[in-house]
């Protein structure tokens, strides 16, 4: 079986800075995506870039983005099935102030 954490965080379009292999401390479990679909929900809304003099850096971890957890959360969301465009929705809407562990 593949090593989930060889799963490639694929983006198409000219933007090709998700277009490399996913391979970090925080494996994506396949048999588990959809229990994890909410924290990888957060994840990808609180690790966003931040443009620096220097590029861009994650303006939760400081690491260069995408950081690790920003990755994680984006594999975990495809790989639940989850299209570019919804995560790319996520994102707007979160920066809109909706956030989706806030609905009641
Ligand atoms: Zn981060």
């Amino acid at each position: 079986m593949t090593a989930a954490r060889d799963l490639g965080v694929a983006r198409r379009g000219t933007d090709s800075v998700f277009n490399v292999s996913y391979n970090s401390a925080f494996p994506v479990h396949l048999d588990r995506v959809r229990e994890d679909t909410p924290i990888a929900q957060r994840a990808v809304i609180t690790h966003q870039p931040e443009a620096w003099p220097t590029g861009q850096y994650c303006r939760n971890d400081h690491w260069s983005w995408p950081c690790d957890l920003h990755r994680w959360g984006r594999t975990v969301l495809q790989s639940a099935g989850w299209p570019e465009a919804a995560i790319i929705a996520l994102v707007r809407r979160a920066a809109a102030g909706e956030l989706p562990w806030a609905r009641s």
